[in-house]
């Protein structure tokens, strides 16, 4: 590269989106942006695809704007193109005095449609050390091998998933969810858009969600099921466009435009008018209301879930179980803590599968579904590795509850993921009856760790009492300062940190007291107020028609590019 040259002139090249490297699907919608480093001149800008002019490739003529909002630089916006053909596509953009040049890939989906349906299982930063924990709390281990194997273990294709975003290494659920549901790489924060560099965060150049594609071109029904908010990143990513993650008055507003069948989780708190006590909304727009208006059938208990369900005339159903998210399912049916007093009616994840399957499956031209169990992030943040673990059960539990609705069809497409990983890892256990005065003295490694003594689990792969006297030693790699306690925090979800009258987040003195509390000094920046997501590969497993695409190393977007070649969704 010629540096010397490029200094004099004193410009960058122009910036393009799509960005190279990608992977487009033909016949998906995007929007292509330019942008210059500087004012130019509308003349002697030249954009060519495959060396014809961009018009002629994608028949329109995109916006040139002179002088971009908060930048003052021009840029080439063109919405809603797409490119039928597939093939390798040559992207230049000059504005006379550089040029830049990037290529895309635009692939097909050549073979005939292998699945009716896809459900995504996504375990929001769920990693391989809760999964590993899941199996010995609810499966059980001797003599080295397990005693049952988890319904996502077995599974014949596996995958590891790189998780990385356009912008950093580390992901974040936006830009992760993003990749899974667009096909498209994006950056933190960000849905359904390549972050741009203008701050309105609801101009930045758009890619199809699967959820667009489906309805738009197969007539399909698409379910989006959470325990968190339904307004928060992972649910988002099925539907939304923004640059900003918590543009949550928004993100409610694409789920309502986007026609989406059933919506399930917490976060109603979104969806009243600022009016209503309790609202979070900046207007006076009523959506639950509005998706009434549209024909939902609407729940906020578990048992309104299940008669709406059972209901052959519902085809669309608005599930509100909460203001904000839904409790962990230790507090829920176990412990009655976190706020499971004021919200005794909340129903499971498994079984929101299954009313959310009852609708979907009413509607003829198949269904996509997306599950989260979102709740193992929060809690893994938290420190709280036993509320993420029994949550990680859980999920197994919706995906036993979806492997068993599909085994008698064969036309399901399941698949099982993360969005990114977090960082814990299982050390050994915890052996109160060793000796020693402190906490970390019974710690038990290598030959010492011997078994936990966990009992053996319930009816629903839950053990019963997580409090036993030799327990798992797991513990986070990242973290602010904290008190470890050794052990499950029986009377809520663990606070780790608290902010101090200095701005800084320092060890919440709450859990000073607790027998054998130690202090550990955090590593992370002063302003962290809890463990971060890591940038390790997460697995992917899956089974069923168009399954065998999952293998080896893939790239997050691969991700949507297995469940479209299922559905022939490029034809
Ligand atoms: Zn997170």
């Amino acid at each position: 590269m010629c540096c010397a040259l490029s200094l004099v002139t004193a410009g960058e090249a122009a910036t393009i989106y799509p960005i190279h490297r990608a992977t487009i699907l033909a016949g998906s919608l995007f929007d292509l942006k330019v942008e210059f480093d500087g004012v130019v001149q509308p003349e002697k800008v030249r954009v060519t695809i495959n060396g014809a002019e961009y018009s002629q490739a994608l028949g329109k003529t995109a916006t040139f704007v002179e002088k971009e909002k908060g930048v003052d630089k021009s840029a080439l916006i063109l919405r809603d193109v797409s490119i039928s053909t597939p093939g390798v596509y040559i992207v230049t953009a000059s504005d006379g005095v550089t040029t830049n040049t990037i290529s895309w890939e635009v692939y097909g989906t050549p073979g005939p449609r292998q699945a009716r349906n896809v459900i995504l299982f996504v375990g929001d930063g769920f990693s391989v050390a809760h999964r590993t924990a899941a199996r010995i709390l609810s499966k059980g281990i001797s003599e080295g091998k397990y005693n049952g194997m988890l319904a996502m273990d077995e599974m014949p294709h596996m995958a590891l998933v790189g998780t990385s975003g356009v912008d950093s290494v580390i992901t974040d659920s936006a830009n992760s969810m993003s990749a899974y549901t667009t096909g498209h790489k994006s950056s933190v924060n960000a849905l359904g858009v390549y972050a741009d560099r203008t701050p309105d965060t609801l101009d930045d150049p758009k890619v199809e969600t699967i959820t667009s594609l489906v309805k738009r071109k197969l007539r399909m029904a698409v379910g989006v099921v959470t325990n968190t908010e339904v307004e928060d990143a992972t649910p988002a990513g099925m539907v939304a466009h923004t640059r900003r993650r918590s543009d949550y008055d928004v993100i409610v507003e694409q789920f309502y435009q986007s026609g989406v069948d059933v919506l399930m989780g917490g976060g109603s708190a979104s969806f009243l008018p600022k009016s209503v006590p309790g609202s979070r909304r900046k207007d006076d727009q009523d959506f639950i209301a509005k998706f009434r208006q549209a024909g939902y059938s609407l729940a906020t208990t578990d048992k309104e879930m299940r008669e709406a369900a059972a209901d052959p005339a519902t085809q669309k159903l608005l599930g509100l179980f909460h203001p904000g998210n839904l409790d962990t399912v230790l507090d829920r049916k176990f412990l009655k803590k976190g706020t499971v007093e004021q919200f005794p009616n909340q129903p499971d994840l498994v079984d929101e599968v299954k009313a959310a399957l009852s609708v979907l499956s009413r509607n003829p031209n198949g269904f996509v579904l997306m599950v989260e169990s979102g709740l193992i992030d929060k809690q893994a943040h938290n420190l709280d590795w036993e509320r993420a673990v029994m949550d990680t059960i859980m999920l197994d539990n919706a995906v036993a509850a979806a492997k068993a609705w599909a085994a008698p069809r064969n036309d399901t497409l399941i698949l099982v993921t993360a969005d990114h990983s977090h960082g814990l890892a299982i050390v050994g256990t915890v052996d109160d009856a060793a000796k020693g005065e402190l906490m970390r003295d019974k710690i038990g490694v290598y030959a010492d760790a011997g078994y936990p003594n966990y009992p053996q689990a319930n009816a629903e792969g839950y053990p019963e009492n997580l409090e036993v006297s030799r327990r798992l030693a797991v513990f986070f790699n990242n973290f602010p300062d904290y008190y470890e306690t050794f052990r499950p925090k029986l009377d809520g979800p663990f606070v780790p940190a608290v902010q101090s009258p200095e701005k800084v987040y320092v060890a919440n003195e709450k859990y000073k007291s607790a027998p054998g509390a130690m202090l550990r000094t955090g590593i992370l920046p002063r302003d962290a107020s809890q463990g971060v997501h890591t940038g390790e590969d997460v697995i992917l497993t899956a089974t069923g028609p168009g399954s065998e695409r999952v293998m080896g190393f893939m790239n997050n977007t691969d991700v949507f590019r297995v469940m479209v070649e299922a559905l022939a969704a490029g034809n």
